[in-house]
């Protein structure tokens, strides 16, 4: 699927060479449809002197991140700024180094804020001769439809479980069973099925989420069951952001000078240091907000492969079941409730995320959606 894409895409390269090339691309597809990795192969195509072979320099540089001409960015905190993105807009416009394009592949392009968009839009609107932008999202519709109009759209879809299997299975080495386990489980979604199949604390997070159904039997379980979905939510953004925040001060404050002796040391500089410093916190806890909300979103969302696994029983439609390794939980419930109750169910939790989304206090909004999950 992957390298399909980007061979697609590297025809098209090919094809255009010198011609009209289209400055703007957009690569769509749901959670780990690999919209990223596709971007990527595709820059490694534009920047490989045989249209992507994935093995010359150029291409190897392309993949790891390295390559000079290749700027990928995210999101700084929730949302690209304005002056995040002016920035990058900036160094957009230089000539590339060594190849014929310049490329800035941005992730996340749906958490532009409007006025970033805007900005975005002008730099689309105008491309210098020489660069090339590869936008990522879930969808076309998540872009105002000035700058998706002006893109060329390459959509992914989730690959099926055999076919996330079979990767984890040849790639990673993992044993048959466990990995049809953790694809089914991750419903098409790669890096999440990987994570399953290798890491064991992923598998007990996944378990005790899917634990939560069945132990909603009062009211004081279900705040204790919301208490404990928005804690470890927040040990999971603790512990990715913890190593990365570390790194980040200690070389900011090397740049700023400290641990120097003080002699000769610019007055001045150590005064922007401050500053930067508390700019650099004010990003991280953002950061941390953010991963806080999709580890918390993620948990949501298993919950919904619940219900939906449910509704399936219920209504004896021959799917494959994402959670068929709890299907006596699944199938207990689905004798002693309705269809109408687990879609309401559904709805609950979609309308938590919806909320969450908006920023309504976590515990609040998981409260509230726990006490409509009970039967
Ligand atoms: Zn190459």
């Amino acid at each position: 699927m992957l390298s399909r894409a980007a061979a697609a895409a590297g025809e098209v390269v090919k094809g255009g060479r010198g011609t009209g090339m289209t400055h703007a691309w957009l690569f769509t597809g749901p959670p780990g449809s690999g919209r990223e990795e596709a971007a990527r192969a595709f820059a490694a195509s534009l920047m490989c002197p045989d249209g992507g072979c994935g093995h010359c320099d150029q291409c190897h540089q392309v993949l790891i991140g390295s390559h000079p001409d290749l700027e990928a960015v995210r999101p700084q905190g929730l949302s690209y700024s304005v002056k995040q993105t002016r920035e990058l807009i900036l160094r957009a416009a230089g000539a590339p180094t060594q190849g014929r394009w310049r490329v800035i592949l941005f992730e996340d392009a749906d958490r532009a804020t409007e006025s970033a968009a805007n900005a975005l839009l002008k730099a689309i609107e105008e491309p210098p001769p020489r660069t090339v932008w590869l936008l990522c999202a879930p969808a076309p519709d998540d872009l105002m439809i000035t700058i998706r109009s002006r893109c060329r759209v390459v959509n992914l879809t989730n690959p099926g479980t055999e076919a996330v299997a079979h990767v984890l299975a040849t790639r990673d080495n993992v044993p048959w069973e466990t990995a049809t386990f953790a694809a089914r489980a991750a419903q098409g979604h790669v890096s999440r099925a990987r994570a399953l199949a290798l890491d064991e604390d992923v598998r007990r997070r996944r378990e005790a989420v899917l634990s939560i159904p069945r132990s909603l039997t009062g009211v004081g379980e279900c705040v204790f069951a919301a208490e404990r979905l928005v804690k470890t939510a927040e040990e999971e953004a603790a512990a990715a952001t913890a190593l990365l925040n570390e790194s980040e001060t200690s070389d900011l404050r090397k740049l700023y000078g400290e641990g120097s002796t003080g002699k000769g040391l610019n007055r001045g500089l150590v005064r922007g240091g401050a500053g930067a410093l508390k700019e650099l916190e004010d990003r991280q806890k953002s950061r941390a907000t953010r991963i806080k909300r999709d580890s918390l979103d993620s948990a949501l969302l298993e919950l919904v492969s619940f219900y939906r696994d449910v509704l399936a029983m219920q209504f004896g439609a021959g799917v494959e079941l994402a959670n068929d390794d709890i299907r006596f939980d699944l199938d207990q419930l689905a004798r002693a409730s309705t269809p109408e109750e687990t879609v309401r169910r559904i709805d609950a939790i979609m309308q938590c995320r919806e909320r969450l989304g908006a920023n309504v206090n976590p515990q609040i909004a998981v409260e509230a959606m726990m006490l409509a999950l009970r039967p």
